[in-house]
């Protein structure tokens, strides 16, 4: 038997289908509009939201309201937060409540005891100045009486206390939309006197304030002194809604949602209203327009006309000038638009005013003028739809080549999937559009999307899908191994060595001007040379120097590794500074000798040595010849790694060249066809390196990686203590270099190690600038390929196709970013390229040395060598800094987040397995800055947002004490 409740509900569903004021209803006849809108729903067809959900998404943006739903936890449990409203001031109403009510509480009725319990509840613990409460199915089927309980509790508890009937099974969203209004005109609506009504207040009702876009109006608004009385929903307070009752006309922004709530507001108040939109420069001024009339009318002196048409001339020339730049990059490209409705005409018109071509829109809502004028603009029926299946979208876009489909997030996959731009135009976008400035935002958004270089990349077809074409040269001559490139062509690229970035501008290096060094970037050459001598087994590296030097440099590797460093030091005293320091080496040799039996001593010099010129090599020389017995089974070798030069890179590479040049075996020898020798950068981490070699080695393949810092500073747990390092390349492994078919090489500072190999052995050598990257995995991937005649196995062409759907996924959160990089050479080539292919802009490159040639190769206007001093001043106004740990402070000043990469990283731990190349590495970056961005996101405010404050007070960066003079 039906309640009461229910059949007062069905009488207002019929009065609310009955809605005159809506323009669809007027064409029908009294038994087609008793029916309503709503299209019977289809068993086992995709459905939209309820009429819970429609009222909800009406009323939750009135911020400082609690909105309680009564209601087993499903409904409110996977619904609540998923909307893009701001607020200006109070947060309450994205607090969710719910009286998840359980089985038992439904079996034994208690569930509106449970109700009025959560009401006391809610006002002892938050003080709203009003409770909605929003029963949804089950509460309604099971005849919970809300009205009643509603009513007692506003009346036990003096506060307000509001039902909002509209639970899931009467109908649709749009239902749900017009039941909330309902509600708000019932229960709120003319419950408080306000005592300064005047004459300017207007009423702007279903504006939902997303990404706060109606801050991009209300200051037009203020300019011309009219007060928006009440605004419903977005960034409403339940004051002013209940004070609406006294505005003097109103404007309804979507017409479908809360229509009957305007009309009634007439009937009842005397408020008229007139159905408009913010979308659009001329809807907007239209909308201006409108407004200014209908005070007149009602009583506002009409000098409001004439500063209104000032204000719209003055707008409307600045919006166009602005969009003007947007025209040669955006004429005759094609979108296609599935809007649901309200901004169709509007955002048609603005598109086709800067040349972009609309290959179709959708008219579901749009009202039967606006229908009119876009067929009209459109001339061709065959562009307009109403409404259309995935699969039909899906199909759409390619058949009229669409550059872009703007769409609410329903679709959004409909398009990724289809490999073409996307942009949110709906209730999730990231970006507010209405206004002037909101349709240059627009714009301005369609071109970050379409121009974004991923799609080229996601385009592309993999390697397995073309045949590679290889081209191998031999070196005719013995001087020409000197700049051998063993493979030139892989998947349609040219390219000398892989990731070169041919026909870009010049890059500016500006050289290093300061004194003083401000925050250095910088770690020491030693500190490079003994990381990479960390990578070979039964290794000790040991620093001739000064003691402090070792200390400094150990402590800084244990802060980043959280391991037990193996360093040692020939601990130069002041009487080995001015007599010399060979028999502090002797000694120093000699005795880790004796401790430990190192497989390998890695003798790195310091600055204190080499400023005194002290022969090393000669000295270790002499001391290899004089302690041939002692030193039996153990390498020295020797790295000329002074710190006034260089910095990690050099040091790093030095080391590998020392141990190639001291312990392989030259000479030309037989080859083993599988094996590959891999000369990694110190920029990969341990886990890039462990994924190197699966990788190798899922094509057959036998890596031999030098140094391989994976096995020796892994983070693993040794069952005893071991003096030496316990992993790493071996000794026999690295004087066996000379076996292997090929070499490859990642990062331009390895290259001198490679053709010394290559001069020694006549392993030729293919050098990839970075690994990071769906274009640079993909030719590594070809060159494996290649090279061991085996296809890529199906793990590998999983990982590249959940790569591109990071692409897709991750896009939005990089285009138009402004990044600034402080890294080493190789690295920032490496970070710079990856957020240049992801569609974000270079704000600032710093590196340390202008000797390497990839500083020439970086994606940036320009490249300051400098410090983390230089990357602050350079970097204010990004929207990322990233750099190693030391760059927090920085960060911290500027009010940006840090994104910590390279070396030192000692304030977070797992620096070392983080993945940073080929397939999954990329990936992994993509989602780490993503999840960087949107845990910094900023929530829009009124004053950020407000567009004549922005012109008359553009934004300056104030110069940094640290900016250079
Ligand atoms: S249809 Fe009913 S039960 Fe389902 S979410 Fe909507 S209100 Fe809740």
């Amino acid at each position: 038997m039906e309640t009461d409740a229910m059949s007062l509900l069905r009488a207002k569903i019929q009065d609310v289908f009955n809605e005159p004021g809506c323009e669809k209803n007027r064409g029908k006849d009294a038994k087609a509009r008793k029916e309503g809108c709503s299209k019977p729903l289809t068993p086992g067809a995709a459905a939209g939201g309820c009429a819970f959900d429609g009222a909800k998404i009406v009323l939750q943006p009135i911020t400082d309201v609690a909105h309680l739903i009564h209601a087993p936890l499903a409904c409110e449990g996977n619904s609540w937060d998923n909307r893009g409203a701001a607020s200006s001031g109070p947060a309450l109403w994205r607090t969710s409540f719910t009286t998840d009510l359980t089985e038992l509480d439904v079996v034994m009725g208690q569930g509106e005891r449970k109700l009025f319990k959560a009401i006391l509840e809610i006002k002892e613990a938050y003080g709203p100045p009003a409770i909605f409460v929003y029963p949804t199915c089950v509460t309604a089927l099971i005849g919970d009486d809300i009205e009643a309980v509603c009513k007692r509790a506003a009346e036990k508890y003096g506060l307000a206390v509001v039902p909002v009937n509209a639970p899931g099974f009467v109908g649709s969203k749009n239902l749900g939309n017009k039941l909330a209004g309902e509600a708000l005109l019932e229960h709120v609506i003319g419950t408080i006197e306000p005592d300064d009504a005047g004459p300017y207040d207007i009423n702007i009702l279903g504006e939902f304030n997303l990404s706060g876009e109606f801050w991009l109006v209300k200051p037009l608004l203020d300019r011309l002194g009219i007060r928006v009385r009440a605004s419903i929903p977005g960034d409403a307070r339940y004051f002013d809604i209940a004070c609406a009752h006294r505005a003097r006309a109103a404007m309804v922004v979507c017409s479908t949602a809360l229509i009957n709530l305007a009309r009634k507001m007439e009937q009842r108040w005397g408020i008229p209203f007139f159905e408009g939109s913010f979308y659009g420069i001329s809807a907007t001024s239209e909308a201006l327009r409108q407004m200014s009339q209908l005070l007149v009318k009602k009583g506002a002196d009409p000098e409001i006309l004439g500063r209104t048409e000032v204000l719209i001339a003055e707008e409307e020339a600045i919006a166009w000038k602005r969009l003007a730049a947007y025209q040669p990059r955006l004429a005759g490209k094609r979108v296609l638009l599935n809007t649901g409705g309200v901004k169709s005409w509007s955002v048609v018109h603005a598109l086709m005013e800067i040349g972009i071509e609309i290959v179709g829109t959708s008219v579901k809502k749009s009202t039967v003028e606006d229908k009119a004028r876009i067929k009209q603009m459109l001339n061709d029926d065959n562009h307009i739809f109403e409404q259309m299946a995935p699969r039909e979208l899906y199909a759409m876009l390619s058949e009229r080549k669409a550059d872009i489909l703007l769409s609410g997030g329903r679709t959004q996959f409909v398009a990724l999937k289809a490999k073409t731009p996307w942009l949110d135009i709906n209730q999730e976008r990231q970006h507010p559009y209405a206004g002037y400035d909101g349709m240059v935002e627009l714009v301005r958004q369609i071109d970050i999307a379409i121009h974004n270089p991923i799609w080229a990349q996601v385009r592309e077809p993999a390697p397995w899908d073309c045949q590679p074409t290889v081209r191998e040269e031999r070196p005719l001559t013995r001087s020409e191994t000197l700049t051998l490139h063993a493979v030139q062509e892989f998947a349609g690229t040219t390219a000398n060595d892989f990731g070169e970035c041919r026909g870009k501008p010049i890059v500016r290096i500006l050289p290093q001007t300061k004194a003083a060094a401000v925050n250095p970037l910088k770690s020491s050459q030693p500190l490079g040379a003994a990381l990479a001598f960390l990578g070979v087994y039964g290794a000790m590296p040991l620093f001739h120097g000064s003691q402090g030097c070792t200390s400094f440099a150990l402590v800084l590797l244990v802060r980043h590794f959280k391991e037990a460093i193996q360093l040692q030091t020939t601990a130069m005293d002041e009487v080995a500074t001015i007599l010399g320091g060979p028999d502090h080496l002797e000694e120093a040799i000699l005795n880790l000798k004796a401790r430990i039996k190192p497989t390998l001593i890695g003798v790195c010099t310091t600055a204190l040595v080499e400023t005194r010129g002290d022969d090393c090599a000669g000295d270790i020389a002499n001391i290899r010849l004089k302690r041939t017995k002692e030193l039996a089974g153990t390498e020295v070798v020797l790295a000329n790694t002074p710190d006034f030069d260089g910095a990690i890179e050099e040091g790093w590479a030095k080391a590998v060249t020392a141990m190639i040049e001291g312990i392989t075996r030259s000479g030309e020898q037989a080859r083993q066809s599988k094996k590959i020798v891999i000369l990694p950068g110190w920029n990969l981490t341990v886990a890039d390196i462990e994924h190197l070699r699966e990788m190798v080695e899922s094509f057959g393949l036998k890596p031999v990686i030098l140094p391989d810092v994976s096995g020796s500073l892994d983070g693993t747990v040794p069952d005893r203590w071991v003096t030496t390092t316990y992993g790493g390349t071996s000794v026999k492994d690295i004087r066996e270099l000379g076996t292997a078919e090929r070499c490859i090489v990642i990062g331009e500072h390895m290259r001198r190690p490679a053709e010394v190999l290559q001069g020694m052995t006549g392993v030729s050598y293919v050098l990839f600038r970075s690994l990071t990257g769906l274009r640079d995995a993909d030719r590594f991937v070809s060159l494996l390929s290649t090279v061991s005649g085996a296809a890529a196995p199906s793990g590998v062409r999983r990982q590249r196709s959940q790569l591109q759907d990071a692409l897709l996924d991750g896009h939005f959160h990089f285009g138009g970013k402004k990044i600034a990089i402080a890294a080493e050479p190789d690295q920032l080539y490496q970070l710079a390229s990856f957020f240049i292919g992801m569609g974000s802009e270079i704000a600032a490159a710093v590196t340390t040395a202008a000797k390497s040639k990839i500083v020439e190769e970086v994606p940036a206007q320009s490249v300051q060598i400098g410090d983390l001093g230089d990357l602050e001043a350079l970097g204010a106004g990004a929207d990322l800094l990233v750099t190693h740990s030391h760059g927090r402070q920085s960060a911290q000043r500027l009010g940006i987040p840090l994104m910590r990469v390279g070396f030192p990283i000692f304030d977070r731990l797992g620096a070392q397995h983080k993945l940073t190349i080929l397939y999954q590495g990329t990936r992994d970056l993509i989602f780490e800055v993503a999840n960087i961005f949107q845990a910094n996101g900023r929530a829009p405010t009124p004053e950020a947002l407000d567009p004549l404050r922005k012109r008359e007070t553009p934004d300056e960066l104030r110069p940094s004490p640290l900016a250079r003079h």
